[in-house]
């Protein structure tokens, strides 16, 4: 069985970090990534280092707040890969698409990303254990996140 893929390519990988003080040197000087933006999102707790390097953009993810996902995270698995970022054209419809294919999802209505983005993310029981977000970027931006 085939269907067709709501997915237009991988977004980022995002990388919980206990420091970006420590941690954007470790991509930057030890593997020539860029650093692109730094942010702060309040309403999730984190600052977020944006790199890139070719094509590839990897998001560092600090909490500042312990109770944060991130936070709880680091507390539990520690520093590591925590979720894949795709591209999506239409996040409304990768959701519902996700959806009726018996995927659990963490957001049933998209929430707003950094760069004015669309963001959603399906819940890791769906993956195996793997942490996939949904991104639609805003019309007319490029790459990055
Ligand atoms: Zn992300």
């Amino acid at each position: 069985m085939s269907r067709t893929s709501n997915i237009d390519g991988l977004a980022h990988v995002g990388i919980a970090v206990r420091s970006l003080d420590e941690a954007v040197p470790r991509w930057t000087d030890g593997l020539g990534f860029r650093l692109v933006d730094t942010i702060t999102l309040d309403s999730m707790g984190l600052n977020i280092a944006f790199l890139t390097a070719g094509d590839a953009t990897i998001e560092l993810l600090e909490s500042f707040r312990p109770d944060s996902a991130i936070g709880r995270f680091l507390d539990t698995r520690g520093e590591g890969i925590h979720h894949l970022s795709f591209f999506v054209p239409d996040i409304e419809a990768a959701l519902a698409s996700a959806s009726e294919a018996g995927m659990q999802l963490i957001d049933r209505t998209p929430r707003e990303g950094s760069h004015g983005t669309r963001i959603a993310f399906l819940h890791p029981r769906a993956l195996g254990g793997v942490l996939v977000e949904f991104c639609e970027r805003k019309p007319s931006s490029g790459r990055v996140p």
